[in-house]
Formats: structure tokens, sequence, C-alpha cells
């Protein structure tokens, strides 16, 4: 698995993994430690770069969408 840009810091440091007692899939940045979980609504279009790899994170602050393509947020 490729890493990816993080969100908050823009290092490409950004990578997941799926732990705990559910299947919830993790995004942890090990360049600042910022960690956001993936919500469960799969995966929708990104209007910036039109790819299906639009996820929705939520971390301690907020519930986003963030596209791990083209490293687009958008709030909801
Ligand atoms: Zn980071
Ligand atoms: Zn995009």
């Amino acid at each position: 698995m490729g890493l990816q840009i993080c969100p908050k810091c823009k290092e490409k440091s950004f990578t997941w993994f799926i732990g705990g007692k559910f299947p919830v899939t993790t995004w942890s940045c090990f360049d600042c430690d910022f960690e956001a979980k993936e919500v469960e609504s799969g995966n929708s279009t990104c209007e910036n770069c039109g790819e299906t790899t639009k996820i929705r994170l939520k971390d301690k602050e907020r519930e986003y969408c963030w596209c791990s393509n083209c490293n687009e947020t958008s709030d909801i």
C-alpha cells in the first residue's frame, strides 16, 4: 500500500490500517501523528479529479471528505 499525503502536515506519510474489534479503517500519519477514522459510507466521486477515491474521514475535531488521489479536502 502506498503512502498518501497527510491532510494535516502535507507530508507523504499518511497510511491506513484496519484494526481493533471492528473492521474500521484508520488513517494515520507517522510524521505528525494525525489520526482519522474512515466513515463507512463507501467511496464517492471527487469533484476535483473525477476519481472515485473520495472518502469520509472523522478525526477528533471534525468530519470531512478527503480524496486520496488528489488530496483535496472538503467539509460536509
Ligand atoms: Zn501528518
Ligand atoms: Zn480528487
